[in-house]
């Protein structure tokens, strides 16, 4: 799949099946960006664009910050009220003590951050089934390949892509996921109870966790 430059949307505009209501999304990696583009398939009332991918996750917090500063700045400009378009930023944790302070900053801004602890693999597991304890990356990946009821995460080890056979293999279970998902509250570090997490919740101490769910129910889509 040929892959747009910052900015152009991912799908045509116009037309009668588009909406145009932007939302602007702020990648870690290849496998986020899979996902949007999953996700973007199923909406008609959203437009996505795929602004930047990088591996820097304070980057992606800074450019969607920036990009909302300078949307309600315009705005402002025009004298028009708005708060901004929707920016979502999606990483996972992998052990990066920058974390705590991101989420901070990005809530000050009106950016969201789908967040996956302790990697984004977490999330296609929770597809599948409760996960209990606090499984590290490489256990999460194992019991991903391990799958009885889809071989589609067998290559995992080789290529950790959203390809087209393993979004398949979600479809059809985004509800469980979430409710897996909000199974996890009760595990967090800090006193969280299900279904959310506290507004003083440590970001870094939810582990295992998986927001995701609050991009998807955004979206007003399922799958
Ligand atoms: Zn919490």
């Amino acid at each position: 799949m040929a892959r747009p430059s910052p900015g152009t949307p991912l799908h045509p505009v116009g037309g009668r099946r588009r909406g145009r209501t932007p939302v602007y999304f702020f990648v870690e990696g290849e496998t986020e960006e899979d996902y949007v583009r999953h996700l973007g398939a199923l909406t008609t009332e959203f437009q996505f664009f795929v602004q930047l991918r990088h591996t820097d996750r304070e980057r992606l917090v800074d450019e969607a910050i920036n990009l909302r500063r300078n949307e309600v700045r315009k705005a402002a400009e025009r004298r028009q009220s708005d708060n901004g378009p929707r920016a979502w930023c999606l990483f996972d944790y992998d052990g990066d003590g920058r974390v705590d302070g991101l989420f901070r900053r990005a809530v000050k801004d009106g950016v969201r951050i789908g967040f996956s602890h302790p990697c984004l693999e977490l999330w296609w597991l929770l597809h599948f089934q409760i996960v209990t304890g606090r499984p590290d990356s490489e256990t999460i990946k194992k019991k991903l390949r391990g799958l009885s009821s889809t071989n589609a995460f067998h290559g995992l080890s080789k290529n950790k892509r959203l390809t087209r056979s393993r979004w398949e293999a979600l479809e059809g279970r985004y509800v469980t996921a979430r409710t897996n998902a909000e199974k996890l509250v009760s595990q967090c570090e800090c006193p969280c109870s299900p279904p959310h997490h506290d507004d003083g919740c440590v970001p870094s101490k939810r582990n295992p966790s998986c927001n995701l769910a609050a991009l998807v129910d955004s979206l007003k889509i399922t799958y």
